[in-house]
């Protein structure tokens, strides 16, 4: 197994727009790491880079130390698992796994074990004589992650491949594929535009937005210090609540939002980093499971009155929408009494837990561990 290395890799497919620009990124060996973002911002171009489908504009690729650029797809040692499954119609189960070792001139006794132990690793053993047409979206899933794992390659790549999945069978290939990671102790390269997907899977997760990757972190980091705003609202959900407002100083400084419905003292671990700022337009951003209607429950709150607009139950906990200073927010609460919509309630938003961004450049003012 393999490390792979981006080094400034670019990618430009008109000569003027890139499509990815400048990404440095090492993948351990052995690690499982996520390309996630909104469509378009070029996850699957810089995994097709990795995998040799389209060239590199700038940069360099290195996998397992050697340098690729130049390397076609066969001889990479990588083996890709595409949404479609590209599988092919007219050939068997066990035909369509053992296809790639065929045309590698691999003898008839290595293909039949391969393909039998990945079988069995797949949990598709009694599938091997049928056609793709008479598997279900699951199966015929596991049988292109089949494909792959009898290459034994260095490194997996995988481009979307749950998306064709219904959710409930996305959620259980997720833990397939995690527990396939751990089993094979492979290096793994996975894009996806899904958050949840994400946050469950990867050791360590790049988020990219308009070609640039915007933070590469552990899942946990990256959701308690996002480094901008952007990586705030797409880690999460629901996504985090952003209030614009402004840094003043008084006896001591204070948040102000910009409708004037929100005002409380900067909480004394953050101060710090206020005292040095000139320009004091900031935007506060909290998650929903910072708000509570109990008074009490985080050790120290700001205090709000507001009107709740929806009331959602989920079973297991609530989600609670209301305005506050003309944005829309959510909260994410446990209760034994539901409360009403339309009800006025007192809110409590954990004060220890808030963020900062700068409202010009949208980037982190603080960690919520300072
Ligand atoms: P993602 O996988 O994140 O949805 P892509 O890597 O597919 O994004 O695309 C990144 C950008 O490159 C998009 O703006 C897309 O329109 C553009 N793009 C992708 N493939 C091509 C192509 N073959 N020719 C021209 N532009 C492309």
């Amino acid at each position: 197994m393999a490390e792979v290395i981006l080094q400034n890799v670019s990618k430009t497919y008109d000569g003027i727009n890139k499509a990815v620009q400048s990404v440095d990124l090492t993948v351990e060996d052995k690690e499982f790491v996520i390309l996630v973002g909104p469509s378009g911002c070029g996850k699957s171009t810089t995994l097709r880079m990795i995998a040799g489908l389209e060239d590199i504009s700038e940069g360099e690729i290195f996998i397992d130390n050697k340098k690729v650029n130049d390397v076609p797809p066969k001889d990479r040692d990588i083996a890709m698992v595409f949404q479609n499954y590209a599988l092919y119609p007219h050939l068997t189960v066990f035909e369509n796994m053992a296809f790639g070792l065929k045309i590698r001139k691999y003898d008839k006794k290595e293909i039949k074990q391969r393909v039998a132990e990945a079988a069995k690793i797949l949990d598709i053993e009694n599938l091997l004589n049928r056609k793709p047409k008479a598997l279900s979206g699951g199966q015929r899933q596991r049988v292109a992650v089949g494909r792959a794992i009898v290459r034994k390659p260095k490194v997996f790549l995988f481009d979307e491949p749950l998306s064709n999945l219904d959710a409930k069978l996305r959620v259980q290939m997720r833990t397939e594929i995690s527990k396939l990671h751990k089993k094979l102790d492979a290096t793994m390269v996975y894009v996806t535009h899904d958050q949840t997907e994400a946050m469950t899977m990867g050791d360590r997760i790049v988020v990219m937005k308009d070609g640039f990757v915007h933070q590469i972190d552990s899942p946990l980091n990256l959701y308690n210090n996002p480094v901008n705003k952007f990586v705030a609202s797409f880690i999460g959900s629901p996504s985090m609540n952003f209030i614009e407002g402004e840094i003043t100083k008084r006896e001591k400084l204070l948040f102000k939002s910009l409708h004037n419905s929100i005002e409380f003292n900067i909480p004394s671990k953050y101060a710090s980093r206020f005292n040095s700022m000139t320009d004091s337009k900031v935007i506060l951003g909290f998650r929903p499971e910072e708000i509570s209607l109990i008074p009490n429950d985080f050790e120290s709150a700001i205090t709000l009155n507001a009107k709740l607009e929806v009331i959602e139950p989920m079973g297991n906990e609530i989600f609670i929408y209301f305005t506050l200073d003309n944005q829309q927010i959510t909260g994410r609460i446990s209760l034994a009494k539901v409360p009403k919509a339309g009800e006025e309630v007192e809110l409590f938003i954990n004060s220890e837990n808030l963020h900062f961004f700068d409202s010009k450049t949208e980037s982190r003012l603080t960690r919520s561990n300072e």
